[in-house]
């Protein structure tokens, strides 16, 4: 999922900057393409992870330095191509709270809460999508130990976002098919247009 409103450049600069002096990686970090609607892809159902291993780790810390270099604050492992029930989410101002799900499950508890949602799948475009205000999550974590959660404004719609990813539902699917249209054929355009440049 993405901001609305992006820190600007130089800040996010100083931040990635800082991050990385932080945290040294032990192994050498890939960014990872990003697939965009309307490929369709993005509508694979994930399959479950059978088991946490070293392979499982070293997605999960590419898929966090592609979710911060876009930069975004949940990353879904479907968007870049990987079809494993696998999400990172941080929403923390200092990008240096991530939260790891592998198998995410939630249940609603109550209320609803509209908020205007982004994607990285879908560059550039914002709308209200209507979601379950407070959820309980529950999934495992990088070591493959179980947890549970309550989440609730933000972090809720983020859940949520994410995991519609991992079914091969994008926040568009939420909106009216008139909007949706739209923003594919603008896509679509941006797409062709990105390919031509490239030739
Ligand atoms: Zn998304």
């Amino acid at each position: 999922m993405q901001y609305k409103h992006n820190l600007s450049n130089f800040f996010l600069y100083f931040t990635i900057t800082n991050r990385q002096l932080d945290q040294q990686p032990t192994g050498i970090m890939a960014l990872l393409d990003i697939l965009e609607f309307p490929d369709p892809r993005l509508r694979t159902k994930a399959k479950a992870v059978a088991e946490v291993n070293a392979g499982t780790r070293k997605l999960l810390d590419d898929m966090l330095e592609t979710m911060y270099e876009a930069p975004g604050i949940g990353l879904a492992a479907t968007q870049i191509n990987v079809h494993q029930r696998i999400v990172v989410i941080d929403i923390s101002e200092d990008k240096n709270q991530p939260l790891i799900l592998i198998n995410p499950e939630y249940r609603i508890i109550e209320g609803e809460q509209d908020y205007e949602e982004g994607c990285l799948s879908v560059p550039g475009y914002y709308e209200s999508v209507t979601r379950a205000e407070k959820i309980q999550l529950n999934a495992l974590d990088r070591e493959g130990n179980s947890f549970e959660m309550e989440c609730n404004g933000l972090l809720a719609v983020c859940v949520q976002h994410e995991i519609d990813h991992l079914n091969g539902i994008l926040f568009v699917d939420h909106i009216s098919k008139l909007k949706r249209e739209r923003i594919k054929a603008k896509l679509v355009k941006a797409h062709k247009a990105e390919l031509k440049h490239r030739r």
